[in-house]
């Protein structure tokens, strides 16, 4: 077993390829040590002397204390993922949610204001619209196809980020990187995208302004519908040291005055989070999870070609079908076109696509029920193909209005397109769609 933390030496090896770091990034074991990164089940680490441990405790040297702020097996997940990502420093949390969650609150203080795009995840915009309101934290919403100068107008003094998903959920738009990047540059805030939905493989947001990635990885890193977890990654890309964001250059009395942006200039961010929210909010991934996680990746540049694939030849089979309203896949309307041959590392759109069925919700009602080889299910990005009535579930908190600004008709059937042989899919769909 390692001592106290996976060696990472491929960390310093970025010619290494995107597809061989899906498979080795971030764990290099020495000879006789495990080829899979292990499950280090230990909350506890074991030290000589006090010194060492003081050294640990106060910053002045990276170690594990206790496995709620890192732990071995986790690490070697986040080093993977920072790796993919193309990131400086990772840190992992026990959901997408807590991701997000963490990332914001690293930023923001009471007062502080939040500029975010309409199209996110249900849970996304109540935490931002609703419970941060709720301990002082104001937002404001813009469509993410809104024009410069209209995105401008909600930027207030106290503004200090800008949040959008690279494919908003359920919605669907790809974001409009340069767009948004340009805005959170000339204002001093930094650019935070949840890429869960396009990943690494198809998008790499610090190449194109993001400053902070959040992720769900219960979506396509896990791939197989088994854990929860999520990470946030900082570009080290951001100067915190502007004078917007006192928390980062000022002394941190609970870590005997250290100042994240002098000790630790390109991974501020992290430690900040991992230091202080970590610590105090207990957010944390756990070991189990992270090695299934990084399982996941390791196959993250098989699956995701053929989630793609899937869901453009059903998106196809969907639009000539004569029961079938509208269809919305990114790799088919020309926003979505545009911006994958713009900012995706591969051209084609995830698994995520949405239609309309031609009646009624008893119509919606009866092809869900005929349904054999897809299932209703809530979650998506699993291998296995699920399909979500949104108006009615995943966002059935909103009024009319925010479902319109969150691009959810009450017609819209959202599908997670799996890994299936495509043949069955389309014929399942046909069998229930004719139902
Ligand atoms: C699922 C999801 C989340 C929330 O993640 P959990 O792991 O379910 O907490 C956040 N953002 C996006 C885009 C998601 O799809």
């Amino acid at each position: 077993m390692p001592k106290t933390t996976p060696k990472t030496t491929k960390q310093t090896a970025p010619q290494l390829s995107f597809d061989t770091l899906c498979i080795q990034g971030g764990y290099d074991p020495r000879v006789s040590e495990p080829r899979i990164l292990p499950i280090v089940q230990s909350t506890t680490y074991r030290y000589d002397d006090i010194d060492h441990v003081n050294r640990i405790m106060t910053l002045q040297e990276f170690g594990h204390k206790y496995s709620r702020t890192s732990n071995p097996t986790v690490a070697g997940f986040e080093a993977r993922m920072n790796l993919l990502e193309g990131g400086t420093a990772a840190v992992a949390t026990a959901s997408g949610q807590a991701a997000n969650l963490l990332a914001i609150i690293n930023i923001v203080r009471p007062g502080d204001h939040i500029l975010a795009a309409t199209q996110l995840y249900g849970g996304s915009f109540t935490l931002i619209n609703s419970t941060l309101k709720k301990f002082g934290i104001e937002a404001s919403f813009f469509e993410p196809d809104a024009s410069r100068a209209e995105i401008e107008k909600l930027v207030r003094p106290e503004t200090r980020l800008i949040f959008g998903e690279t494919i908003g959920n359920p919605g669907l738009s790809i974001l409009d990187f340069d767009k948004l990047a340009s805005i959170a540059q000339k204002h001093g805030i930094p650019f935070v995208v949840d890429n869960s939905l396009a990943t690494a493989y198809l998008c790499q947001p610090f190449k194109h302004g993001a400053n902070i990635v959040t992720y769900s990885a219960t979506k396509y890193i896990d791939g197989h519908a088994t854990s929860i977890g999520g990470v946030v990654i900082d570009g080290g890309n951001f100067d915190w040291t502007n004078g917007k964001f006192p928390d980062f250059t000022t002394p941190d009395p609970t870590y005997n005055g250290v100042i994240y942006t002098d000790q630790f200039p390109q991974t501020a961010f992290v430690i900040k989070a991992r230091s202080q929210f970590l610590r105090d909010f207990g957010g944390c991934l756990s070991p189990l999870n992270a090695f299934l996680f990084n399982l996941g990746l390791e196959t993250l540049h098989l699956r995701l070609p053929r989630h793609g694939e899937n869901a453009l030849a059903l998106a196809n089979f969907l639009e000539q079908h004569p029961k079938v309203a509208w269809v919305n896949y990114p790799g088919l309307n020309t926003n979505g076109k545009k911006r994958i041959v713009k900012y995706f590392r591969h051209k084609n759109g995830s698994g995520i696509l949405t239609f309309g069925i031609k009646g009624d919700l008893d119509s919606v009602r009866r092809f869900v029920k005929k349904l054999k080889v897809a299932a209703l299910v809530v979650h998506v990005a699993d291998a296995r193909t699920g399909v979500l009535h949104p108006a009615s579930s995943t966002h059935a908190q909103m009024n009319a209005e925010q479902l319109h600004a969150a691009g959810i008709t009450p017609d819209m059937i959202r599908v997670s397109v799996g890994t299936e042989d495509i043949a069955d899919l389309i014929a399942d769909f046909d069998q229930a769609l004719n139902a």
